[in-house]
């Protein structure tokens, strides 16, 4: 028999978790099939194409302000000046005409600045009598004028192909005159549970089982990736099953989830079929929770196998799964937020894994980012994560963390 050592966390024969980001990013072929779609439709998208500007914007010179349009010459260099008001822009009204040497126009923001004018002078800073406008010394040359093209410059590459779409984006492209645009096509992504005790919520339990929460944490972040979902429920640990479901998923799927059946267990059917139906990589990582990490392939599709246990299964999909389905999805750059914060509570930790224990990120009476355990870091405990919003990240040489140190952190969720 062997006896528990503090060494049991060090192996090895085990993956770091960079090694096996690195690994699943070198299998996985990115969609390349695309949409047009109106810009509108296109929030969450990822960009199948460089956008390049076909005009300036803004398209021409025009105010910042609300104001007088002149001749910079006119400006008194001491003292004050005097200019005849000859007309007025507005936004969407040019002003044509001439304006000449002591005159000036009522310009409005946004409106195009006289050919014959370069300045704009604030309503604020003038006196007007009579058509007149009384102007003091001080202001500077081309001052509050937006120029052409200052914020897009014709043949500017403003998008790159691979980006998902933010709000300012699709602003962007609404300022360019893109009526539409192409996005790679959604992601379809299938996933099931796998266990006998497993029921769906909504149902009545019989002794030994558990309500299924894995597949409902699951259909909730795919959700917010922008992926399409396929729900193929509950299987029960029956090999001929299993694998049915696996079949019936790949024929729909760019990528395939599951939870639970990966450990060692007697009934952990999902190895050995996809040893035979497929193509699997059963990596044990160096770090905790959610040791097995199991990826693969069944026929065309990109198969992630979770661990069971609910907190082992988050954390396995937001390190490993999500950056995968962002790149399969055709993003370019993928990309997490870590922050190093003060940590206020003393944490547990062993030599040899890395951990992601799960936090709570806030502001301190001081004004201050700061992090605090959420306690007990079990991996069935589902309510850590829900307290939680970001995970420390202990690296696997670090041991236990006394209350006022430094660690990194990596938001999850907003702070509370
Ligand atoms: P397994 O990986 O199948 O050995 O499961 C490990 C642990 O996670 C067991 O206690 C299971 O009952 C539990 N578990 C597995 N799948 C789920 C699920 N979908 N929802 C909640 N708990 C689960
Ligand atoms: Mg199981």
């Amino acid at each position: 028999m062997k006896h528990p050592t503090c060494c049991d966390d060090y192996d090895p024969n085990s993956l770091s978790v960079e090694a096996a980001l690195d690994r699943i990013a070198h299998e996985l072929k990115p969609v390349t099939a695309y949409e047009q779609v109106p810009i509108r439709s296109a929030l969450g998208r990822i960009l199948a194409e460089d956008i390049q500007s076909q005009c300036n914007v803004p398209p021409y010179c025009n105010s910042a302000m609300d104001g007088y349009a002149l001749k910079n010459e006119d400006l008194p260099q001491q003292g004050q000046a005097t200019l005849i008001v000859v007309g007025t822009a507005f936004a969407g009204k040019p002003f044509v005409g001439e304006i000449n040497s002591g005159e000036c126009i009522r310009i409005f923001t946004g409106a195009v600045l006289p050919k014959d004018t370069d300045t704009v002078i604030m309503q604020e800073h003038v006196e007007v009598k009579n058509q007149r406008i009384i102007v003091g010394e001080g202001h500077k040359i081309a001052q509050n004028v937006r120029n052409a093209g200052e914020d897009i410059a014709i043949g500017q590459l403003v998008l790159e192909q691979g980006k998902q779409l933010v709000p300012a984006d699709i602003g962007l492209l609404a300022s360019l005159g893109s009526p539409e645009i192409k996005v790679k096509r959604r992601l379809r992504v299938a996933f099931f549970s796998t266990g006998d005790e497993l029921r769906p919520s909504g149902t009545s339990l019989e002794p030994g089982q558990i309500y299924d929460s894995n597949r409902y944490t699951l259909h909730s972040v795919l959700t917010r990736l922008g992926v399409d979902i396929i729900d193929m429920g509950i299987v029960p640990d029956i090999k001929e099953q299993i694998e049915q479901t696996f079949l019936l998923a790949a024929e729909q799927s760019d990528a395939i989830i599951t939870s639970g059946g990966v450990s060692v267990g007697d009934a952990d059917y999902v190895v050995e079929i996809l040893q035979k139906i497929g193509a699997i990589n059963f990596w044990k990582i160096a770090m905790r929770p959610g040791r097995p990490l199991t990826f693969g392939k069944v026929q065309q599709a990109t198969f992630f196998g979770l661990p069971g246990n609910p907190v082992s299964a988050m954390v396995t999909f937001y390190q490993f799964v999500q950056p995968a389905l962002r790149r399969l999805m055709g993003q370019t750059k993928i990309t997490s937020t870590r922050v190093k914060v003060t940590c206020t509570s003393a944490l547990k930790k062993k030599l040899g894994r890395m951990e992601f224990q799960r936090g709570v990120l806030r502001y301190s009476e001081q004004g201050d980012l700061t992090v605090t355990s959420t306690g007990h870091q079990g991996s069935g405990i589902l309510s850590s994560m829900s307290q939680a919003n970001c995970f420390i990240i202990l690296p696997a040489d670090c041991g236990n963390v006394d209350a006022g140190s430094e660690v990194l952190v990596e938001p999850f969720e907003g702070l509370i």
